[in-house]
């Protein structure tokens, strides 16, 4: 595996892989990587010539400093995981290769509701971040298909709006979620679960199960509350759970009110902020 840590070198190598006729397909993460996130290289792997990871802590989308400075880092772990699924190629820049001073990367497009909603609400300036440094990073890239996973839902709704907006011929490629045996979405952010909290942490995928069948019979309104209100009796502090469109992020009152039916929820463990989701229909 060959690791970057310059735009330039990377987009060397890139180059000639282009003209060769290789196609690119490119996982944009953040690293403290896990399963979840070999899956995309594995899919990568299966349907590209070549596949790119990059890892970069992107300070941009951090609303709070402290989950920034929380976010954990595992680079040495990272690579011995890349190179168990035969990833081609590592970027790893510095923050001054992904955003040099003196200009402005800040990708500034109207999302409609996409970005106010659920994650809109308590991250204020996420979205802008992630899409600005995703765009960013598609530059420096040019992959044929960008591999990103369900598990952010919101995040692949908002990338795949963004590609609309701009035309753009990369083809999103979304990837399952990858659970632990009991449940929990695997995430970065669960090592620093501490053991009560990694206990009570599958109430999240529990409850959206029971909500997917509550739904059925249920009003959106009720099977949220009593959602919310299981998330709290397992001793998590649930932000929002939501029963919304798949397209459009927008509220789905009853079960036939779409045909695409995704529950979305966030909820502190601790001092750690989790989210998951459930296609219901
Ligand atoms: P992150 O490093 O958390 O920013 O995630 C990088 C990419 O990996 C994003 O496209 C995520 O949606 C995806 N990802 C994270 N966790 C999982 C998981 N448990 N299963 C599948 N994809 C995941």
């Amino acid at each position: 595996m060959l690791i970057f840590k310059k735009v330039a070198d990377l987009q060397g190598w890139l180059n000639n892989e282009r003209t060769s006729g290789r196609s690119i397909g490119f996982a944009p993460t953040m690293g403290a990587l896990h399963d979840g996130h070999l899956d995309l290289v594995r899919m990568a792997k299966r349907e590209c010539d070549r596949a790119v990871v990059s890892i970069f802590v992107n300070p941009t989308q951090f609303n709070d400093s402290k989950d920034l400075e929380k976010y954990p880092r595992t680079p040495e772990n990272d690579v011995a995981l890349l190179l168990t699924v035969d990833c081609d190629a590592l970027f790893m820049p510095p923050v001054e290769e992904v955003y040099p001073p003196g200009r402005d990367f800040t990708i500034q497009l109207d999302f409609r509701q996409l970005d106010k909603v659920m994650e809109g609400v308590f991250r204020p300036g996420h979205f802008e971040g992630m899409a600005t440094v995703v765009n960013r990073l598609l530059d420096i890239v040019l992959p044929h298909r960008l591999y990103m996973g369900q598990k952010d839902f919101q995040q692949l709704s908002i990338v795949r709006d963004m590609l609309r907006q701009l035309n753009s011929n990369i083809e999103l490629v979304m990837c399952p979620t990858r659970r632990e045996a009991d449940g929990l979405a695997m995430s970065s952010r669960n090592m620093r679960l501490t053991p009560d909290m990694r206990a009570a942490a599958p109430a999240i995928h529990q409850t959206l199960q029971w909500a997917k069948e509550a739904f059925q019979t249920l009003p959106a309104a009720s099977v949220q509350a009593q959602a919310m209100e299981k998330l709290t009796a397992a001793g998590l502090k649930p932000e929002y759970f939501d029963i919304v469109d798949g397209i459009s992020l927008l509220p789905v009152p009853k079960w036939a009110d779409s045909d695409f039916i995704v529950a979305c929820v966030a909820a502190f463990a601790g001092d750690v902020r989790l989210i998951d989701n459930l296609v219901f229909k």
